[in-house]
């Protein structure tokens, strides 16, 4: 098959790598690998093979689908499911032997329902809010949780595997709100005691938690971010990690540019001298967000050549200058990837006023997606 035009390149190696640094920093803590939305663009399977095989435990998904499609892959690892409607397909989760985490008693009931149904015990984790007031069981909401729980563990019907939060500000590591998270959470794993409950593991740290609050790790770190390379707090640290996607797209035509012409639409560049300019087929429609105009730079015959005028749905141009550089139609050109020198998906994300969560998650449309080392 020839090369396609745009590339997602997922190094696994890299993954393998960010993983035992996290392990690392988790000391005694097993690590669950979070790889939501198709491993953040990277592929969950793989993601999840990858990490499996360099120590990695557990992992989590956020629906009950993606997990399930997980084992489907042949992953035999412990997966957590943690954002689900009552309605989600909870039988198909139990007999996939899916953890299902749960945020409020109706979804309790869901699950337990379905087991039933199924003549099968459900494994259950319970999601608790501390404060990041968006999923999770409320405080008040706890006693009526638990009295259910305690009846379906009694009669068999569930499991009770683990109770687990998420933090708001893990990227201000020293804001007072992470310590008044990891209080309330205390104070949930208590309640569960008293009334009997005890869960055989407690986990609390995203990445950003994982690499700077080693006093939050409990029984499990769950990092999403860290394990594709990136930063959870860029203005801190790399944390030595290596970013494990590469975006690229090969070079569609070269031509020359007179002094006084405009570029792409609405003229947004023109030329001051004459100049060589590359055709790069690579658009808003495959992930190249258009206010990113004239705001970025790829790597190209050995250097950085600046994008000018403006993204389009299926191509940007770059300007090579009015010097011979050698490159042709054909070439790779890095939109961003792990390596120095290159572009970072760091530099999108700060040009965008985002953060690089959002930048490795929008290569999609034309982007052929593919993987390079590890256990496959
Ligand atoms: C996404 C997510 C994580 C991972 O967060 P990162 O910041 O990517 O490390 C962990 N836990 C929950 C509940 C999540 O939704």
């Amino acid at each position: 098959m020839p090369d396609p035009q745009v590339e997602i390149v997922v190094d696994l190696d890299a993954i393998a790598h960010n993983v035992r640094v996290l392990a690392e920093h988790a000391g005694n803590a097993a690590v669950m690998v979070v790889v939501k939305a198709d491993g953040y663009n990277h592929g969950a399977a793989e993601v999840a093979r990858a990490a499996l095989a360099a120590g990695a435990r557990e992992i989590g998904t956020t629906t009950v689908a993606e997990a399930v499609e997980l084992r489907a892959a042949g992953i035999t690892a412990p997966i957590l499911s943690w954002l689900n409607t009552s309605d989600a397909d909870y039988a198909g989760g139990i007999e996939a032997d899916i953890e299902l985490g749960v945020s409020a008693a109706a979804q309790l009931a869901a699950v337990a329902a379905a087991a039933r149904e199924l003549g099968r015990t459900a494994t259950v984790s319970l999601k608790v809010d501390t404060g990041l007031n968006r999923n999770g069981i409320p405080a008040v909401e706890f006693p009526e949780v638990l009295e259910l729980l305690g009846k379906l563990v009694a009669d068999g019907t569930v499991r009770f595997r683990a109770l687990f939060s998420h933090l708001a500000m893990a990227d201000e590591p020293r804001h007072p709100v992470n310590d008044r998270q990891r209080d309330r959470f205390l104070d949930f794993v208590a309640a569960a005691k008293e009334q009997g409950l005890e869960p055989e593991l407690v986990h609390l740290a995203n990445s950003a938690a994982a690499l700077t609050r080693p006093d939050l790790a409990f029984d499990m770190i769950r990092p999403g971010i860290a394990v594709y390379g990136l930063s959870p707090i860029p203005e801190q640290s790399d944390f030595g990690l290596r970013p494990a996607m590469t975006f690229r797209a090969r070079v569609l035509r070269v031509k020359r540019v007179a002094a006084g012409e405009g570029v792409s639409y609405g003229h947004q560049w023109i030329a001051e001298r004459d100049t060589t300019v590359a055709l790069i087929p690579a658009g808003y429609a495959d992930g190249v967000p258009r206010p990113l105009s004239g705001r970025f730079s790829v790597w190209l015959g050995g250097a950085r050549r600046p994008q000018i005028g403006r993204v389009c749905m299926d191509q940007f141009v770059v300007d090579l200058g009015a010097n011979e550089t050698g490159v042709r139609a054909g070439d790779a050109a890095i939109l961003f990837g792990g390596e120095s020198g290159h572009p970072h998906a760091q530099e999108w994300a700060d040009a965008l006023g985002t953060i690089n969560y959002e930048i490795v998650c929008a290569p999609r449309g034309r982007a052929r997606r593919t993987h390079l080392g590890g256990d496959r």
